[in-house]
């Protein structure tokens, strides 16, 4: 099957690893898989495109090939191309990585395919963050089907020992080249990697043995998260089919706004308006905590712009430990509107005081100031 240049397809360098080849593909045939664009009718086209592009790129024997003759012709036998032709399952994604020839080469025979990891999110208030809470989550996962019970054979029989591989999930070839005879494992393509194969797929799953599925589940977010944080609960993504382990579940936490305060780490800050008085006199106030009212002593004298630190009053750390701070910063209130009496307290004081008067507010204003107020 001829494609574009398989570098481009992926969108890696010449240069690029192994693991980078792999796990671009893996990014874009999340991306383009059919059935997560059901709407786009090219998905399925640019799908099996980046698949057959990861064959040549994924196949050292066929990267020199393409990388020596610009050809991606691969002859008979080179079927990767099949991998794709099938049902457009989610299973597809993962069969090459995580099947039966990886097991075979590290020695251990493992046919079946790791379930996909599934991301999900939730939003918590601050005061959550303080104490942790118990949350409840939603997700689309695939699990076992119910149709067949996970075997997707229709009607739930047991599926047939896979010619192509004899039940081991991993085929060997044996090429002859310059530096001798090459043995190379791979996916077993007729049965890709399960070891069995059906010629009558359950109809519900299309053979995939699993189904699309919503779930709930409760999760314990620990106290002291970030917002954007990620939590990561192994197992708990999709089903793995065969000896295939289930994917993980990630929930990325949102931390709700919450108006009253600004977070930086376990720390929290905010404004406490107070009045010309309370700044000058002295006074005790309550301000609202994040759990709980906090009893301020206010000394008189307080400059605006003062920052009032009540220890351990913030959040807690991420892994246990002291709480934060809460810090309060000082706001003295300035009166916008003055009744003429105010007005004229305002000005004894200052004259009590022995202040220069504000020129404003003097009598007769920027008149009387210009032709020489001070008697
Ligand atoms: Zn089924
Ligand atoms: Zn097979």
């Amino acid at each position: 099957m001829a494609v574009r240049d398989p570098y481009e397809v992926l969108g890696v360098a010449r240069s690029a690893s192994a693991d980078e080849i792999k796990s671009a593909y893996r990014r874009l045939a999340r991306q383009h898989h059919p059935d997560v664009n059901p709407n786009d009718p090219t998905a399925e086209e640019k799908f099996k495109e980046i698949g057959s592009a990861y064959s040549v790129l994924s196949d050292p024997e066929k990267r020199a090939r393409f990388d020596q003759f610009g050809t991606t012709e691969d002859g008979p036998g080179a079927g990767a191309g099949d991998f794709f032709n099938g049902g457009g399952g989610i299973g597809d994604i993962f069969d090459m990585f995580f099947g039966g020839a990886a097991g075979a080469q590290t020695g251990r025979r493992r046919t079946g395919r790791d379930g996909e990891d599934v991301q999900t999110s939730a939003t918590i208030t601050l005061q959550e963050v303080l104490t942790g809470v118990k949350k409840e989550v939603n997700f689309d996962t695939y699990a076992r089907c119910s149709s067949c019970r996970g075997t997707g054979v229709e009607g739930g029989g047991a599926p047939e020992t896979c010619t192509g591989c004899k039940g081991a999930g991993a085929v060997t070839t044996v090429r002859s080249t310059f530096i001798g005879q090459v043995r190379t494992q791979t996916v077993c393509p007729t049965c890709r990697g399960e070891g069995t194969t059906t010629s009558n797929p359950c109809k519900k799953c299309r053979g995939q043995k699993l189904e699309r599925q919503r779930k709930t589940m409760s999760v314990d977010v620990p106290p002291g998260v970030d917002n954007g944080a990620t939590m990561q609960i192994p197992g708990a993504g999709s089903e793995g089919v065969g000896t295939g382990r289930p994917g993980d579940l990630f929930i990325s936490l949102e931390v709700e706004n919450d108006p009253r305060f600004e977070r930086r780490g376990t720390h929290l800050f905010t404004v406490l308006d107070l009045t010309f008085a309370q700044a000058a006199l002295g006074d005790k106030v309550k301000i609202e905590g994040v759990d709980a009212d906090i009893e301020l002593e206010i000394k008189a004298g307080t400059q605006p712009g003062t920052p009032l630190t009540s220890r351990g009053a913030g959040l807690p750390p991420l892994h246990g430990g002291r709480r934060g701070d809460l810090t309060v910063q000082v706001n003295v209130l300035i009166p916008t509107k003055l009744t003429e009496p105010e007005a004229k307290l305002i000005r004894e004081l200052a004259e009590l005081r022995g202040e220069n008067m504000p020129h404003g507010a003097e009598p007769g204003g920027f008149f009387h100031n210009l032709f020489g107020w001070k008697k």
